[in-house]
């Protein structure tokens, strides 16, 4: 086990995010340290800082984990901002650990879970000073990202190129004065078939809540009435129907929720209206004509691996077989636009398991892929599972994610978006690939934060993006309680009112 002791606030979210990359199967438990004087554990690493020398001192003390013992300290200017001191300390701290581990990070000391959006920033700035070809461009953003926050040379050209593709896809999206201020809406439908080993969504399961799913249904029209007040005068971009999985409904409630959808919100300028169909085992026929109908225009089924064993040992209650059979029945309903969702590390998997995931999904030829990145969240009954087994997967994930770029690009599809985790596997991260007009906008759209976004449903979080050039960024959420939810649906709308100022 590693302890962590700070003796300084602030420090401990980018410090434990780096430790818990650089040391992955190892336990590593944080602590404030009250009183300096205090004797070191035996695994411990101190760490501390003083603003007032604005010094940082990283301590090992010797033991079986860390058989090393190592102090560092740097000093820094007087007169640097707060955030210029936090950068500072990251960088110091990843070169530390990094020289203590002998490893290096695919994504170096970046800690955030939108790299190319940091990206996509320095690329503006850049783009200030002299005139660059683009190649000449590319090279100075990605030798920027290399030199002052560690990024793999890999890792930079691949977000470099991602956040300029997005870049483009997001255009129209953009406010602009003559074409006004557009907004999507997230609904969330937190019901499941049964509960993921890995899920750390809200996701309701539907046999033991199906008394409730009426009066959900018709809290969501609520919030459909109130969402096309509120947001009067703007332009609906795009929808998108999450969970938990909306298929999981009925046909007939289906029906019920995007009749509702149809009849309140402004569809008529949207771009992709999506539904994550997500679960095989929710996937029927007339559920699928449902949606046709109301052209639904964009839907997800997501394999996550093609080995039985491991869907069986993570609790997707469907076979190979039957993923197999939804794809097909979403093909012959006419969908043309699919979306299949990966995860890389799951427990057991070899890069064996997943180069076989990746063959039957080139055999499958969906229209865009989205390779994830196993990451343990602390509401999912992964982290328990990995207390009781140890540890998930030995497998080489720098390799299991190139063969996934290998075979989305045999698929003639290329990386659109991605989007980084806390405690990812191998700490990579979760990447979009899609043939040429068939990105999925939506997800670009809440990754880059350039619109607001309209979130109807339990657990749901809206966010208004200030389109004044300030970059502000204000949220509010709803409970995560169903019943609560359901009781307080009323507050729930305000909360919205008040946010979005209508
Ligand atoms: S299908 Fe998705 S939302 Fe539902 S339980 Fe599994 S991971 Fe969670």
């Amino acid at each position: 086990m590693i302890i962590i002791q700070y003796d300084r606030e602030g420090l401990e979210y980018d410090s434990y995010a780096m430790i818990t990359s650089f040391f992955p199967n190892v336990e590593t438990k944080q602590m404030l340290l009250t009183d300096a004087s205090e004797a070191l554990p035996a695994d411990a690493i101190r760490i501390s800082f003083d603003p007032e020398t604005r010094a940082g001192s990283v301590f090992f003390a010797k033991g079986e984990t860390l058989p090393k013992e190592a102090q560092y300290y740097f000093e820094k200017e007087a007169g640097i901002t707060e955030q210029e001191l936090k950068h500072a300390w990251k960088i110091f701290f990843y070169d530390t650990m990094s020289e203590y581990s002998g490893k290096t990070l695919p994504w170096g000391a970046l800690t955030g879970v939108r790299p190319t959006k940091l990206i996509m920033s320095v690329a503006k700035e850049m783009a200030q000073g002299d005139i660059l070809s683009a190649e000449e461009e590319q090279e100075a953003v990605v030798k920027r990202m290399i030199a002052d926050y560690r990024v793999s040379r890999e890792k930079a050209s691949l977000g470099y190129r991602i956040a300029i593709l997005e870049d483009s896809i997001l255009e129209p999206f953009r406010y602009d004065a003559k074409r006004g201020e557009g907004y999507s809406v997230y609904i969330g439908i937190p019901f499941c078939p049964s509960r993921c080993l890995y899920c750390s969504f809200l996701a309701y399961a539907i046999g033991s809540f199906q008394k409730k799913v009426a009066d959900y249904l018709a809290c969501v029209e609520e919030e459909l009435k109130a969402c096309t007040q509120i947001m009067a005068g703007k332009r609906l971009d795009t929808v998108y129907i999450g969970g938990g999985t909306p298929t999981a409904l009925s046909a007939e409630e289906l029906q019920v929720l995007l009749d509702a959808v149809e009849k309140y919100l402004p569809m008529e300028q949207v771009q992709e209206y999506t539904v994550e169909a997500g679960r095989p085992d929710s996937i029927t026929a007339d559920k699928l004509r449902v949606m046709k109908a109301h052209q639904v225009s964009r839907i997800s089924v997501n394999p996550q691996t093609f080995k039985q064993e491991t869907l069986d040992l993570i609790g997707r209650r469907h076979t190979v077989e039957e993923l197999k059979e939804a794809f097909a029945l979403a093909r012959a309903e006419g969908f043309d636009n699919i979306n299949m969702d990966l995860i890389l590390g799951l427990p057991g998997e070899t890069l064996a398991d997943v180069e076989h995931t990746y063959e039957e999904v080139v055999k499958l030829q969906p229209d865009s892929l989205t390779v994830h990145s196993l990451a343990i969240k602390r509401a999912s009954k992964m982290r328990d599972w990995v207390q009781e087994h140890g540890q998930i997967s030995g497998m080489d994930y720098e390799r299991a994610m190139e063969a996934g770029q290998a075979a989305a690009a045999q698929m003639e599809m290329q990386p659109y978006y991605l989007y980084r985790q806390k405690n990812m596997a191998g700490s990579l991260e979760n990447t979009g690939f899609a043939r040429e007009g068939k990105y999925g906008l939506y997800n670009i759209a809440i990754m880059e934060e350039i619109q607001s976004i309209y979130a109807i449903g339990a657990g749901t979080v809206s966010k208004k993006v200030y389109t004044d050039g300030s970059g502000r960024i204000e949220r509010c959420d709803t409970h995560k309680d169903l019943s609560l939810y359901l009781s307080d649906i009323e507050a729930m709308i305000e909360r919205k009112r008040k946010l979005f100022g209508n």
